[in-house]
């Protein structure tokens, strides 16, 4: 066995354990273009570096990766930095247990494109990133003076960064998290609305569900959403005011279920009198993919639709805020293109959280035309005229939608913002020459 493998199979807490007996505080790869390798600061790494560059399933000539644990909590923390030829890189920071190093970066390193992917077919000029702390599962994650200095350090993290990546909130980060990265960094958006930031973007991201499911049924020549049944896996933050809008524009019916019976409660309060067929149940339940229905929308966690379901699949139309959907990206693209189902890409449709912080340092005007364009119809890049497209560049190719998207997407990545320029390559390039890896504090 080598070196290298016994690193990406460490835990986090033994990796961390190995990078302090040879000092190591802050560490990075980044990706050398000119010479197609990926270098890293220290020589005791490099074996992550030749994993991290021969791997061809999550590494995507990433810009740079750069981590660092933290001084208090032994946390690892990093920034994975896909592209930002359209600007600096955006996404947000996840908190989540990993087995293995190797899961750990893999899961960055994936995250980080469908950030590149989401921003470039949203038109934005952002590019793409996201961070990733691995929990420690020796400390009390859900201590708010622990959590408070996890935060905190990351902030520094941002700081450090000096710009090629900003911040927002993801999966395992709650926005008074936010609020203590925001302590320490001004590179970071999605921070509370009391200290200047966009606040809640699920009411946004639920109507561009919408936009999502219009475009798919405009395309398959079945009219609008009036007189239609949805079928809505999940009822929380998104599904509850997708729900509303969906009675809104005249659905005949809406079928939900949820695994919490406090949520499905709340949501049936706040729908009496629709006609809403909402129930509780088990986290493996499958009944909501074999309802009858118009549109399947998939709003609750990631990974459900794969060879068990997709079979069962009675809709027309499969449009959902729920992030990754796809259990296998390229294998259950393709099984629901050949059902004939109209599949929006997620990370298409659910674009909105990202789009309602990303410019949140440009300030507030009502109506604002900036977020609004998305989820209008005669924009270029809005939610409803990239879905039309890409469903009907799927049809004339006969290629599977998702795929289609992140041609499109990727193509779009490459624009280089036109005031900028590449900048986030040349802020990468700035840290490598100041040996950022040495310093390990705001400096
Ligand atoms: P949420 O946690 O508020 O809601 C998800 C709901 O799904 C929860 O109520 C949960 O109990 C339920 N659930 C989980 N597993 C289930 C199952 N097997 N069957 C039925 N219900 C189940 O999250 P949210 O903010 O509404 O986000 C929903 C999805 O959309 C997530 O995948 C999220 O990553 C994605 N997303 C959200 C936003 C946003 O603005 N909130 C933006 C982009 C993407």
């Amino acid at each position: 066995m080598t070196k290298s493998v016994n690193l990406l199979k460490l835990t986090p807490q033994e990796f961390i354990s190995f990078l302090k007996k040879e000092n190591i505080g802050r560490f990075y790869f980044i990706y050398d273009a000119k010479n197609k390798i990926v270098r890293s600061s220290h020589r005791q790494l490099k074996p992550i570096a030749e994993f991290i560059q021969s791997d061809k399933r999550d590494f995507m000539m990433h810009e740079g990766i750069f981590l660092q644990v933290t001084r208090k909590y032994d946390t690892l923390q990093g920034a994975f930095i896909h592209r930002t030829c359209r600007g600096q890189a955006a996404g947000g920071v996840r908190y989540w247990s990993y087995n293995t190093v190797e899961d750990y970066l893999r899961d960055g390193l994936r995250l980080a494109v469908g950030m590149t992917m989401k921003n470039a077919l949203a038109g934005l000029w952002w590019g793409g990133g996201k961070a990733v702390m691995a929990v420690n599962p020796g400390v009390d994650k859900n201590n708010q003076l622990t959590r408070s200095s996890i935060y905190q350090e990351f902030g520094e993290l941002m700081s450090s960064l000096r710009g090629c990546y900003v911040t927002a909130e993801d999966v395992g980060t709650d926005v008074t998290d936010m609020a203590n990265v925001f302590m320490r960094t001004r590179f970071i958006t999605c921070i509370p609305a009391r200290l200047g930031g966009s606040g809640n973007p699920s009411v946004p991201t639920a109507r561009g569900v919408i936009s999502g499911m219009e475009a798919a049924l405009d395309f398959i020549g079945d009219g609008t959403l009036e007189g239609k049944t949805i079928a809505v896996q999940g009822m929380g933050h998104v599904a509850g005011p997708l729900i509303q809008y969906l009675f809104e524009k005249n659905v005949r019916k809406i079928i939900a279920c949820d695994i919490n019976t406090h949520t499905v409660k709340e949501v049936q309060e706040n729908c009496a009198g629709k006609n809403l067929e909402a129930s509780v149940v088990s986290l493996d339940d499958k009944s909501i993919f074999q309802t009858e229905c118009d549109i399947f929308s998939p709003c609750a966690t990631g990974a459900i639709l794969n060879p068990h379901t997709i079979p069962l699949i009675k809709a027309k139309i499969v449009c959902g805020a729920a992030n990754n959907q796809l259990e296998d990206s390229e294998r259950d693209d393709k099984l629901l293109y050949e059902r004939g189902i109209a599949y929006v890409p997620d990370f298409l449709t659910n674009r909105m959280g990202i789009v309602n912080c990303a410019n949140e340092q440009y300030g507030f005007v009502n109506g604002d035309s900036f977020i609004e364009q998305h989820l209008a119809i005669n924009w270029e890049f809005s939610i409803y005229r990239i879905a039309k497209k890409v469903l009907q560049e799927s049809r004339l190719t006969k290629t599977p939608p998702a795929k289609v998207a992140i041609r499109l997407a990727d193509e779009l990545s490459l624009q280089v913002h036109p005031i900028f320029g590449h900048r986030g390559q040349q802020i990468i390039d700035s840290l490598v020459a100041d040996r950022w890896h040495t310093k390990t504090s705001i400096e």
